[in-house]
């Protein structure tokens, strides 16, 4: 079996006041059959750290972004011009084809009071992310809390139809996933979907196509008593199969594959 997890945070070495031991964490993984972990980058201290780690592990793809709450956070704090050279670093390593994917980006009004004002910062943030996923043509992985039909229209509206859109842990309602799957993106099932009944509906409805796997790792665990780890991507693809009543390896198999087809470069 070769598995997938297009969503961690491998920089993220605490949760919970336990420790994730990287080189611990990176063996298991291998053992339990995982190809890829894309560890997404939050702000720029998270950036540098995601790439050592991919200098180090080849198994870590890195996707280089500025999470809204940072995004946000820089441009009230008056620092729009780090903000800038932050997307200028971005478009370098993309230029230089150091990273994979764009992530982790997006919108959130869970956190950030949803005021137009507000919504318009995180917005032209989010766009200058949109602007280099078009210009080099390279996956961008989507947060949305709270702004789940604005995060659509907006891609809509930005020309992202039919790009390589991924939506990572979704929690919008049944219609916009929905659209989501019409717009031709990408749905992730979490290694928490056996617990969370949301995203076996997404499991149901997205064709097997348009899925891909993640943990969100080290927050999200499929089990509260433990740090989530990517070789926990096994319980996503353990709920896909019955969901869809298939075989575990063939579903195993056509998520490698997407990933393969969405990741290529
Ligand atoms: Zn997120
Ligand atoms: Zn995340």
């Amino acid at each position: 079996m070769m598995l997938v997890d297009v969503h961690a945070h491998m920089d993220i070495d605490g949760f919970i006041g336990k420790k994730l031991d990287i080189d611990q964490a990176i063996t298991k993984c291998i053992k339990s059959d995982v190809v890829a972990i894309v560890s997404q980058g939050v702000n720029i201290e998270s950036n540098r750290d995601v790439l050592k780690l991919a200098q180090k592990h080849k198994i870590i793809k890195p996707a280089l972004g500025i999470y809204p709450v940072h995004c946000f956070e820089m441009i009230s704090q008056g620092k729009e011009k780090e903000f800038n050279l932050e997307i200028e670093f971005i478009d370098q390593q993309l230029k230089n084809k150091k990273i994979v994917a764009i992530g982790e980006v997006g919108l959130d009004y869970k956190e950030i009071e949803p005021t137009d004002e507000n919504k318009k910062i995180l917005k032209d943030c989010l766009k200058k992310f949109l602007d280099l996923a078009k210009k080099y043509d390279v996956p961008i992985i989507l947060h949305s809390r709270g702004a789940e039909l604005d995060l659509i229209e907006f891609l809509e509206q930005e020309g992202m139809k039919n790009r390589r859109v991924i939506m990572h842990c979704f929690s919008g309602r049944k219609h916009l996933v929905q659209r989501i799957i019409d717009n031709g993106w990408f749905l992730t099932v979490p290694a928490i979907v056996a617990r969370l009944e949301h995203f076996q509906y997404i499991a149901r409805d997205a064709p097997l196509n348009q899925l891909l796997t993640e943990t969100d790792s080290p927050m999200l665990s499929p089990d509260s008593n433990t740090l989530n780890d990517p070789s926990n991507v096994i319980f996503a693809i353990k709920k896909i199969a019955e969901i869809k009543k298939m075989d575990e390896n063939e579903v195993a198999n056509i998520i490698y594959n997407n990933y393969q087809r969405l990741f290529q470069q």
